[in-house]
């Protein structure tokens, strides 16, 4: 989608670095961290939060690189976050797995 901030990262308009990267998602760091590791876990198909979910496998595809990113970076205990919806602080509206380790400031 051609104005959403997180379709613009995945096709490198800014140069974000990805921390993980396989055939479904990406994954970068928090630009607003509120932990000493904040990751984002964002698929690469733009759906808007886990309410418009069709493609189930997409969810297993996303946890397992949720896996395969914090043992690349040997991170043994984390938070998972997904915000769903405005009025539960969902700001971007593209999908994404938040991944936070370390002190937690949430
Ligand atoms: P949400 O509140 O939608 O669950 O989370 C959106 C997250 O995206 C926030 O934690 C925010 O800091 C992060 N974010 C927003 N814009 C950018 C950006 O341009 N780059 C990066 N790396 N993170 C962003
Ligand atoms: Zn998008």
């Amino acid at each position: 989608m051609s104005d959403c901030i997180f379709c613009k990262i995945i096709n490198g308009d800014f140069g974000t670095d990805f921390v993980y990267e396989n055939e479904f998602a990406v994954v970068f760091k928090d630009i607003n961290p509120k932990a000493d590791t904040h990751l984002l876990v964002v698929p690469k198909k733009h759906i808007e939060s886990l309410n418009e979910v069709q493609d189930k496998s997409l969810l297993g595809e996303l946890m397992v690189t949720v896996k395969a990113v914090t043992e690349k970076l040997n991170i043994k205990s984390y938070r998972t976050v997904i915000n769903t919806g405005k009025d539960a602080g969902q700001e971007v509206f593209h999908l994404h797995i938040h991944i936070l380790a370390g002190e937690i400031k949430l």
